[in-house]
């Protein structure tokens, strides 16, 4: 790990250790401490030096996210937004968005992104919300819904539909702009203080220069390439919890006795243990993975991503329950880390896709996969045997 990021994740134990439980239970992050880290570039740490990012590769970013993922599934929560709104912002904006917006969000401003609908959660391509020319700038008009970090964003990139077809746009949106209303989601089940809300946007007028690109882009193209980061983010941010469940459940095995021996002395225990190991490790290696085909640009980035999150979130959410039961009634309090984790863990296999939709995109590359060895046999029975 390079020495910057070590310092790094020095301040961020200072600034933000041990504050977890208490803004789960208020269900809000200090804004100061975001900002504080949002100027360190540390919310979109893979943003290029040249704009005032870290300019770290995804496998640092991964290793940073992890961190902050086991004291903090909210606080984890506050990156995956920004580094996907930093991510489409270097991938669609222009030259003067990308100066203008990535400053911003290496500076301390904070951001989040709306792509969910009443009508279009798993099924994006149901996306109603509309962004449209309009005189010399674009007007948007619909919800979204869910939209982490949105309590404390400067700026929301909404995506929605744009001309023809399977047209799109991504917007940027300043949240005190004319027709944006924000309604916070009353106390969610986990990451309670990610400051989630849905929003309204009842004709937004925007001057041109904040529609990254000017629009046109294909929405699956759009959100295929912000989901890809969400979903290294989030399976980064599972190798956390898991760490965190595990030295939680270490621990507890070791001091707590019954029977008049440690817990850790039960065989069954034992194997909780091993369990939860594996699952770290697995999680681990597979966003390893994804981030090396991250950093070497391979096309199979957009798979490995799914199959990371999927893998991660899935060991995240057992593992936590598992924790909660190692640790009884210990981690069944408010608060508790393993608590918490349980909770917090449960949603990750809802979004950036789903197990189902995760499930889905694999099966249909295993299809695929079975398809090109049937064609490859086939051709090989064609030109009869070689040698
Ligand atoms: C904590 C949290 C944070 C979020 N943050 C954001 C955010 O920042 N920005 C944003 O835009 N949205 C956000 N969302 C919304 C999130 O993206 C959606 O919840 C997610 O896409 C699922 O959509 P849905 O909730 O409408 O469920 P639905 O799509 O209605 O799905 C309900 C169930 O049906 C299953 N299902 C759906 N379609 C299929 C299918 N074809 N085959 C099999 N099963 C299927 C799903 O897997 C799921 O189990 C957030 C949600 C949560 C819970």
């Amino acid at each position: 790990m390079p020495e910057q990021l070590a310092g790094e994740l020095a301040l961020i134990d200072e600034l933000a250790g041990g504050q977890a439980a208490d803004w789960d239970v208020t269900g809000e992050l200090p804004t100061d401490l975001l900002r504080t880290l949002g100027a360190r570039g540390l919310l979109c740490a893979q943003v290029p030096q040249t704009y005032g990012g870290l300019g770290l590769s995804s496998q640092e970013n991964g290793e940073l996210t992890a961190h902050v993922g086991g004291l903090c599934s909210s606080l984890r929560s506050i990156m995956t937004s920004q580094g996907i709104v930093a991510w489409a912002i270097q991938r669609f904006g222009d030259r003067d968005q990308r100066r203008r917006f990535l400053s911003e969000l290496t500076g301390g401003k904070l951001t989040a992104v709306g792509f969910s609908e009443p009508g279009a959660g798993s099924d994006l391509a149901a996306m109603r919300t509309r962004i449209e020319p309009d005189g010399d700038g674009f007007t948007v008009h619909g919800e979204k819904k869910w939209v982490t970090g949105t309590r404390y964003a400067d700026f929301v990139l909404i995506v929605g539909r744009n001309g023809d077809g399977d047209g799109s746009a991504a917007a940027v949106v300043p949240v005190d702009a004319p027709g944006v209303h924000i309604e916070l989601v009353p106390h969610p089940m986990g990451c309670r203080a990610a400051g989630h809300a849905n929003i309204r946007l009842d004709n937004v007028r925007l001057p041109a220069t904040h529609v990254l690109g000017g629009g046109g882009q294909p929405l699956s193209m759009l959100f295929t390439t912000a989901l890809s980061y969400g979903r290294v983010s989030i399976a980064w941010g599972c190798v956390g919890i898991l760490r965190a469940c595990l030295n939680a459940a270490g621990s507890h095995a070791k001091q707590r006795e019954q029977g008049g021996v440690a817990l850790a002395e039960h065989q069954l225990v034992r194997r909780h243990l091993a369990e939860m190991f594996i699952a770290e490790q697995a999680a681990l290696r597979a966003c390893e993975h994804a981030s090396r085909c991250w950093d070497s640009a391979s096309p199979d980035m957009g798979l490995m991503a799914v199959l990371a999150k999927h893998v991660s979130a899935g060991h995240a959410a057992q593992s936590a329950a598992t924790a909660v039961q190692l640790l009884g009634s210990t981690g069944s309090e408010d608060g508790h880390v393993v608590a918490r984790a349980f909770r917090d863990a449960k949603l990750m296999e809802l979004i950036e896709g789903s197990n189902e939709i995760c499930q889905l995109i694999l099966a249909d590359h295993a299809l695929s996969i079975s398809d090109a060895h049937k064609n490859r046999d086939d051709a090989m029975q064609v030109g009869g045997p070689r040698g």
